[in-house]
């Protein structure tokens, strides 16, 4: 590993904070840990941190010892000096006089510390930070150093390694008794250049920002340096089957598997989202024979366990011939997960006093022998941060097995981080949205009713993929979802594109919950006299398109065996036909019963299927320039024409869009269709 520190970076950082009055210490802190962070060996989602000692003045003109320390939640990577809120650092150094302090308390203190009452929480191991003296501290859990502490002898390989550079410090969890135990180890040899802590992580330290990062560079590549001398083979690959299962067939499997019943509501389900990794290493990894033994044994530092849980499931291997039984082995995997899961929470809990509140027993992690690694998440950036995690996980233990045996922390130790108090605090803090978990495709999503409706889902809290044959368009569409969508160019009237489309959503999201059908044009023409050409083509998109995303999606969703919902824009000729409409009306009265049938056929699976009924919407259907013509022929002015119902208001795409949200949203309708049209007594349903 290389130092990354360039002295005309450093300057150019320290002079464009001067400018706004920041100390140069300062700002070389924000430096280097933007080094630290930005590199996934040492730093991965908040799994690290840093701090200076330095000296601030207050409002009241006095100038104050503090530790500037990383706030919890920033990102190292690209931290800013608010994401180092100042503490006062005299009364943290007092705090070690004390025998105990429980991590409430020790949130307390260091809340009331913070110069700015408005700060983040400065991080959990602001103590430890503040209990050494040297001005810059810096903390990650690389990669390397893991390979090496994650085995029985961490001690006398470190010792090896380091010699007497660096102190080694027992595993506690992080907190207070960690903050005056690592204190102590240094005290007692003051000459260490960091701290070694078993079983989670290092730290190094230095005078300046380049010394104590420069010193964390050195100390994990003298660990990577180790862990290729001699090292064995390792992971004899277990026998699998000559053909396996695409992630595109194999995700929807899973992911129904996981899914929790929510016994709230019969019908809901707590669905997770699915993140797909593989490579040689993670198949290698996943393919060994003794994977059960080394995957299952636990994090490869504790705070992984937040976002991974402790161990990941392990899922059969999906052989391409016979995904029906890898659908029944995959139940039974999950629900071995469980159970195992439960067991591991009564046994610990009753050792914690019955004070704590489970948490969801579904799996952060499942990997898959043949295939790869997913992670999973209530939403889609939560099954990124776990598939990372488990791809660390991934390398460190394969490196802690090439030197020697894989031997992480224990089951109770694991238990008290997972089931931190601080963390048990937050449970029914933060309120979830109504669509948290579900993935929603919508056809035609680069047009004004799709657009809407796909912004309104994902306000709801679903994850998006957007589908649409126009390109420029989609790109323009996505772009308002600042990269949480999923964009897919593709053709609803063409059997190949939507089966691309469908499995590229599964590839990303690992299924499909809600389908919003709602690609559609208008084709007018006399019927008597309209060719067939044209009322062909209109059944092919105005019908048939509907007809083959719904197969698709029903596909998708029976492998899953947990519902969904399909949604049908209908509109109004469905029902009520409008003169030379013929050629439109005719499918969408065919595409409105066909909702109705799929209501009937999958009832029982728990797909529900309804239809909007909307019209006279200003869109790609209903030009501007179609409006004033109309409007002139009618001989009434564009206002009144739009909002020619018995409501008089002009019905907005926003309005559709809340329809279909209230669809997917009512876990008791079914075979439903509901009218957007501001009151048109004609077309009313009867
Ligand atoms: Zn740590």
């Amino acid at each position: 590993m290389k130092s990354a520190w360039v002295d005309a970076d450093a300057r150019a950082l320290v002079s464009r904070y001067a400018a706004d009055g920041l100390a140069g210490d300062l700002a070389l802190r924000v430096y280097t840990t933007r080094l630290l962070g930005r590199d996934p060996k040492l730093v991965l989602h908040g799994g690290g941190n840093t701090s200076v000692k330095t000296r601030v003045t207050d409002l009241n003109g006095e100038t104050l010892d503090v530790l500037c320390v990383k706030g919890s939640g920033c990102d190292m990577g690209r931290i800013e000096p608010a994401g180092l809120p100042a503490v006062r650092l005299d009364n943290l150094r007092k705090l070690r006089a004390r025998d105990a302090l429980s991590d409430e308390d020790m949130v307390k203190v260091q809340r009331a510390n913070l110069l700015d009452p408005m700060a983040p929480n400065p991080s959990v191991e602001t103590l430890l930070h503040a209990f050494l003296p040297h001005r810059f501290v810096d903390h990650t859990h690389a990669t390397a150093v893991l390979g090496l502490v994650d085995q029985d002898n961490s001690r006398e390989l470190c010792e090896e390694v380091y010699g007497a550079r660096m102190g080694f410090v027992r595993y506690i969890m992080p907190g207070f008794a960690l903050a005056k135990e690592a204190a102590d180890v240094f005290d007692a040899d003051p000459k260490v250049e960091g701290l070694i802590l078993d079983k989670h992580g290092l730290f190094t330290f230095g005078e300046s920002a380049r010394d104590a990062y420069e010193r964390m560079i050195e100390m994990v590549t003298l660990a990577e340096q180790r862990l290729a001398r001699n090292r064995k083979s390792v992971f004899v690959s277990a026998t699998l089957p000559n053909e396996i299962g695409a992630v595109s067939e194999v995700a929807p499997i899973l992911r129904g598997a996981v899914a929790l019943p929510d016994h709230r509501t019969q019908g809901a389900w707590k669905r997770l989202v699915l993140d797909f990794r593989t490579n040689d290493a993670i198949l290698n990894f996943v393919n060994g024979a003794e994977l059960a033994r080394y995957a299952t044994s636990g994090v490869i530092t504790p705070d992984h366990t937040i976002r991974t849980k402790n161990w990941p499931m392990i899922a059969p291997s999906p052989d391409a011939a016979k995904l029906h039984d890898f659908k029944q082995a995959a139940r039974v995997a999950a629900a071995e997960f469980v159970e195992r899961y439960v067991d591991y929470f009564e046994r610990n809990n009753a050792r914690a006093g019955d004070r704590k509140t489970m948490l969801d027993p579904a799996p952060r992690v499942i990997l898959v022998p043949g295939l790869g690694l997913f992670g999973l998440g209530r939403s889609k950036k939560d099954a990124r941060v776990a598939a990372d995690l488990a791809e660390a996980a991934v390398e460190g233990i394969t490196e802690a097995e090439a030197i020697g045996r894989y031997s992480p922390i224990g089951e109770a130790d694991m238990f008290d981080v997972e089931y931190w108090s601080l963390e048990q605090a937050k449970l029914g803090g933060a309120k979830e949205l109504p669509l948290a978990g579900q993935v929603a495709v919508i056809t035609g999503a680069a047009g004004a009713i799709g657009f809407a409706t796909a912004k309104a889902f994902a306000a709801a809290g679903a994850e998006i993929a957007l589908l649409d044959i126009d390109g420029a368009a989609l790109v323009e569409a996505a772009k308002s979802f600042g990269g949480s969508a999923l964009s897919v160019r593709g053709d609803v009237t063409d059997d190949a594109s939507v089966r691309t489309a469908f499995d590229r959503i599964t590839e990303a999201f690992g299924g499909v919950d809600i389908l919003v059908s709602n690609a559609g044009a208008a084709f007018q023409g006399k019927i008597g006299a309209v060719d067939d050409m044209t009322l062909r083509k209109s059944f092919e998109l105005n019908f048939f398109s509907h007809q083959r995303v719904a197969q698709h999606a029903v596909r998708i969703m029976l492998a899953q065996g947990t519902g969904g919902c399909l949604l049908f824009n209908a509109s109004k000729q469905a029902i009520n036909p409008g003169p030379d409409f013929g050629p439109y009306g005719l499918p969408k009265a065919a595409t409105l019963f066909l909702a109705r049938q799929y209501a009937l056929d999958y009832g029982a699976e728990g797909i529900r299927s309804n239809a909007v009924n909307a019209d006279r919407i200003r869109s790609g259907l209903l030009t501007d320039d179609f409006i004033a013509e109309r409007a002139k022929a009618r001989g009434v002015s564009e206002t009144d024409y739009m909002s020619g119902n018995l409501l008089r208001r002009e019905v907005t795409a926003d309005d559709v869009a809340q329809a279909f949200l209230h669809q997917a949203l009512a876990l008791k309708t079914t075979a439903d269709v509901t009218t957007v049209d501001g009151g048109n007594i004609a077309a009313a349903l009867r």
